[in-house]
């Protein structure tokens, strides 16, 4: 059977053999992060409907979990915000009452947190990886560029509110962009808001490769550390302190052989990959990842996007 709405196993760092439900239209998000590796955000908004048809969604999860695969998550991520499709309570209850065995993670950007529906829905999930890259509404409005409304008081309360409510694991994550969000003034702040969420982890992040603007530039190794040692009170990590992905079970050397084949004839987007070789962009972007860490490949800017190609 042809997945729509899956995608995967991915070969995650973080939750290792992981399949892919991707609930939202490309791409439909409240926000439109510099960073995004899905592209610009087309559809900017924050109501919530049925996106992708829940029962769609779990046929084809039916169909894809009834032989019992081996998988260590079902995550929810992918083309945009996943909880704007109003069904996701619907999906997770479906997977926890018929199959209990496998955890399920939900990544979200939580500007929705402030409404008790969402963070209720939420419940029944093992892991929530929320993101929360400013404190400052100023800096918020830089780097996640939000449909009007959203005010980073209201994430960080209702963050606050959801680790009251919520007995699973909450991991944390911070995007640090150089010159942005990484002054003292603002890891100041989030020091005391950390404070207040209480997640289980706090996972520090910056870009793999150049940004959608060119005033983007990725933190370097030295501020991450930097900036984890100014939170030596809290479970703070640095993602590339993880595990390298290709030792990560699933991880598929038939794709990225399949992608350097591909960039050597001529340089190509995430996206021209995504649909020349028919892999998920969420998928795609792992192993574009793990090639540039490799130092195989290369992004380059131009006009139309980044383009990936062969390095020399
Ligand atoms: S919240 Fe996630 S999906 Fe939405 S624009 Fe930001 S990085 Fe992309």
């Amino acid at each position: 059977m042809k997945y729509k709405h899956l995608f995967g196993p991915v070969p995650s760092r973080r939750l290792g053999l992981s399949l892919g439900i991707d609930p939202i239209l490309y791409k439909t998000c409240s926000f439109d992060c510099v960073y995004c590796e899905c592209g610009a955000t087309t559809r900017l908004t924050y109501t919530r409907k049925e996106y992708i048809s829940v029962a769609e969604i779990i046929s084809e999860l039916d169909s894809f979990l009834s032989p019992k695969p081996i998988l260590d998550y079902i995550t929810f991520s992918g083309s945009g915000e996943p909880t704007l499709n109003i069904g996701i309570g619907k999906i997770i209850s479906f997977l926890k009452q018929k199959y209990p065995q496998y955890k399920i993670a939900v990544l979200t950007n939580s500007s929705l947190f402030f409404y008790p529906e969402i963070r209720k829905e939420l419940l029944l999930a093992d892991v929530i990886i929320p993101s929360l890259d400013a404190v400052s509404n100023n800096i918020f409005q830089k780097i996640n560029r939000p449909v009007k409304g959203i005010r980073p008081v209201d994430i960080i309360q209702g963050l606050i509110n959801f680790r009251k409510e919520f007995p699973g694991k909450i991991w944390l994550e911070i995007f640090i962009l150089h010159g942005i969000n990484d002054t003292d003034e603002e890891i100041d702040k989030f020091h005391i808001v950390l404070k207040k969420i209480k997640p289980d982890l706090i996972q520090l992040n910056s870009l793999d490769r150049p940004g959608t603007e060119n005033w983007v530039i990725p933190a370097d190794e030295e501020t991450l550390v930097k900036i984890k040692k100014r939170f030596k009170d809290l479970p703070v990590v640095m993602i590339s302190n993880y595990q390298k992905r290709e030792k990560v079970k699933s991880y598929n050397l038939k794709i990225e052989d399949a992608i350097i084949a591909t960039i050597s004839r001529r340089p190509c987007t995430a996206d021209d990959l995504s649909e020349i070789l028919d892999i998920h962009l969420a998928e795609l972007n792992k192993y574009l990842d793990a090639l540039q860490e490799k130092g195989m490949i290369k992004a380059v800017k131009k006009p139309r996007g980044l383009f990936f190609r062969v390095k020399e």
